[in-house]
């Protein structure tokens, strides 16, 4: 008998023939975020187990899978092999001093000799002689033991199940490059396409002077954070400044998020294509600032040549973003005080809905190629796992 916990996963049960593509994913990732401790993991039919772990780091252990996108469920159990005597050996020492119980048995392992239904009444009777103020209670009980009679020839006692992210294991789609401000929405946004199997790279644009250090120490902060979710960040923090300057000098600064926008896309597809990547994200949502009506994202979209720009947030209001900041716990590190470089040399009235010819006419003031390359090839490159 030993001490384990139990991984369960869902949609990856209907891959069919690329299920075990995903398994081997889940498997690889999990083992990733428990890198700093030691521990074994096992495949068994429709769930994974870890095992032989310090029972003093367990609740560390379990927190880490708990942000694998791909689990389902988890819980710590006890594991013995499946034989009655041992079952209802273990089933008679169990202690609940009150209160309302049930017992809920699980029989993968079809040729254990009683159904689940009686076999849970059986062990329920056990449980009820042993601790006599408890009641039996099959609706909302306040306390379930529940008996797992896998295939594998174990079965699994346990007490509670603990919810995953679900989602889909980081690296089973290609991956994204997520144009990362120090905002609340972007880590928001990169959360959700992870989620989806979607390894990261971060692109941050910062104007230094004009934004501090500790700007941009606050975005590599929130990198950090996000890695906890999608593993190892590779982030290229480009300096915007020279950019912003140009278009300043030379163009009608009500222009300047629009133009500052396109910009910024196209260094984004330069750097993706680059480095492999296979789409753009962002933060957007519709209609949350002037640079994110449908009239500017179509003049912004318009320099993007091959890649898709992933807009995962466009649908949710702010404070459902601002909710699932909170879960991630990237909110507390977005809300710091730190300029943007997209609030610098902002201007009075924006143009809400820019017009196509307007916006060619302003960049021809500009020298784009050059300036464009310029932020490629300076990139500075920082990963999160050397923070
Ligand atoms: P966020 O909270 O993510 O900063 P926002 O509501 O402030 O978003 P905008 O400033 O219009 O909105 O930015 C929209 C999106 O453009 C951001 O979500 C982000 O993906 C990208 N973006 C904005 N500023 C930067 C920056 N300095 N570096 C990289 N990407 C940026
Ligand atoms: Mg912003």
């Amino acid at each position: 008998m030993k001490k384990v916990i139990i991984v369960r996963y869902s949609e990856i049960h209907l891959k069919g023939k690329n299920r075990s593509f995903f398994e081997k994913a889940l498997v690889e990732n999990i083992k990733k975020a428990l890198k700093d401790y030691s521990f074994n993991i096992q495949k068994i039919a429709g769930r994974i187990i870890v095992e032989n772990y310090d029972l003093e780091n367990e609740e560390n252990i379990k927190q880490k899978i708990k942000n694998v996108f791909g689990v389902y469920s988890l819980s710590d159990a006890v594991e013995m092999q499946t034989n009655k005597e041992d079952i209802e050996s273990y089933i008679s020492n169990i202690k609940i001093n009150n209160g309302t119980f049930k017992v809920e048995v699980n029989r993968a392992d079809k040729k254990f000799p009683i159904k689940s239904t009686p076999y849970a009444a059986l062990l329920g009777e056990i449980i009820l002689n042993n601790n006599p103020n408890l009641k039996v209670k099959l609706k909302d009980a306040e306390h379930v033991v529940y008996v797992d009679i896998r295939e594998n020839g174990k079965t699994y006692i346990f007490y509670n199940i603990v919810k995953g992210l679900n989602g889909m294991p980081v690296g089973t789609s290609a991956g994204g490059l997520l144009l990362l401000s120090g905002g609340i929405d972007s880590p928001v946004a990169g959360f959700q396409m992870a989620k989806r199997g979607m390894t990261l790279e971060a692109l941050h644009f910062h104007s230094f002077p004009y934004t501090s250090e500790k700007a941009k120490q606050k975005v590599l902060k929130l990198a950090k954070i996000l890695s906890e979710y999608v593993g190892n960040i590779k982030i290229h923090v480009v300096k915007f400044t020279k950019v912003q300057e140009e278009i300043h000098k030379h163009c009608d600064g009500d222009y300047m998020i629009t133009l500052m926008r396109r910009i910024m896309m196209r260094v984004a597809e330069k750097i993706a294509v680059k480095n492999g990547l296979k789409a753009i994200v962002t933060g957007e949502s519709l209609a949350q600032v002037a640079s994110q009506t449908i009239e500017s994202i179509t003049v912004t979209n318009a320099v993007i040549e091959n890649l898709p720009v992933l807009r995962p947030l466009i649908g949710f209001d702010k404070d459902e973003i601002m909710e699932i900041a909170n879960k991630i716990k990237t909110y507390e590190t977005s809300i710091l005080p730190y300029e943007d470089c997209c609030t610098v040399f902002l201007p009075e009235h924006p143009i809400i809905k820019p017009r196509m010819q307007n916006v060619l006419k302003q960049e021809s003031f500009l020298n784009i190629d050059e300036l464009v390359d310029d932020c490629v090839n300076n990139e500075e490159i920082i990963e999160t796992k050397n923070l």
